[in-house]
């Protein structure tokens, strides 16, 4: 696994990170990247509209886990939670109003929400801007069998550029999961911060679109059958059989 590289700019010194904070598997392994590798690391959130509060109660539980850590308690600053109703105002998708989660008919899933990581980073920058912090790091992934077009690294190089030029401040967009698989993400967080953290990640961090939390898988909680679902267990399979350890059925 090629190691994720920081663009800290020429003259840049103590570095502060805003990190892009869902709650899900993603971004619980951002923040722990995040707080091994910057002095002062923050929290966004976003309610925009989501159908299940459960997010933004895993974003609270991991936080204060974390925040427990030797190392990581002094990094750990304020959480943010940001309130962007608009999506919801748009248009219906899957993941902001009760429809079923297909392909739609531009060939993206219905839990696409067309234009959500542009304003999130929009949002994440200006506040990065506020906070003095100059690395926004984000769990952005190409290789998401979802497929959305704004988790790309030409889109996210791109938003980097115009929110250099906008905010006239030198922001870094860190991506440290952009060219992983979903195994390769659970292997970072074993190297970020060991069984201890795989198994708190596990536990309490949350991915299903349905927001089960009511069955326990060995991936987690969730109902197992949505797409999230599916992608979280491949990927603890694939990383459990790259350990050499056992998969239970
Ligand atoms: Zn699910």
């Amino acid at each position: 696994m090629a190691e994720p590289t920081s663009s800290p700019l020429p003259g840049e010194k103590t570095v502060g990170a805003l990190v892009l904070f869902s709650g899900g598997q993603d971004s619980a392994t951002c923040l722990a990247w995040a707080l091994n590798r910057y002095d002062h690391v923050e929290t966004v959130g976003f309610a925009y509209g989501q159908r299940h509060a459960v997010e933004l109660e895993a974003r609270q539980r991991l936080r204060s886990l974390y925040g427990e850590k030797p190392g990581w308690a002094d990094r750990l600053g304020p959480d943010h939670l940001l309130s962007i109703p608009t999506f919801s105002e748009i248009g219906e998708t899957a993941m902001t109003a009760d429809l079923p989660i297909t392909a739609g008919e531009t060939g993206l899933p219905t839990t696409f929400v067309p234009g959500r990581n542009l304003a999130f980073l929009t949002f994440a920058g200006a506040l990065a801007a506020k906070q003095g912090l100059t690395v926004l790091v984000g769990g952005m992934c190409e290789t998401d069998n979802a497929g959305y077009p704004d988790c790309r690294a030409a889109t996210i190089d791109a938003m980097q550029t115009t929110l250099r030029l906008g905010l006239a401040a030198p922001i870094a967009v860190e991506t440290p999961l952009m060219h992983l698989t979903k195994g390769q993400t659970w292997a970072l967080a074993k190297q970020v911060g060991g069984e201890a953290l795989v198994d708190l990640i596990v536990e309490h961090s949350h991915t299903c679109y349905r927001g089960d939390r009511s069955q326990r898988h060995d991936w987690g909680y969730g109902c197992g059958e949505c797409p999230a679902c599916e992608e979280r267990a491949r990927g603890w399979a694939a990383y459990c059989q790259d350990a050499g350890q056992e998969v239970s059925a």
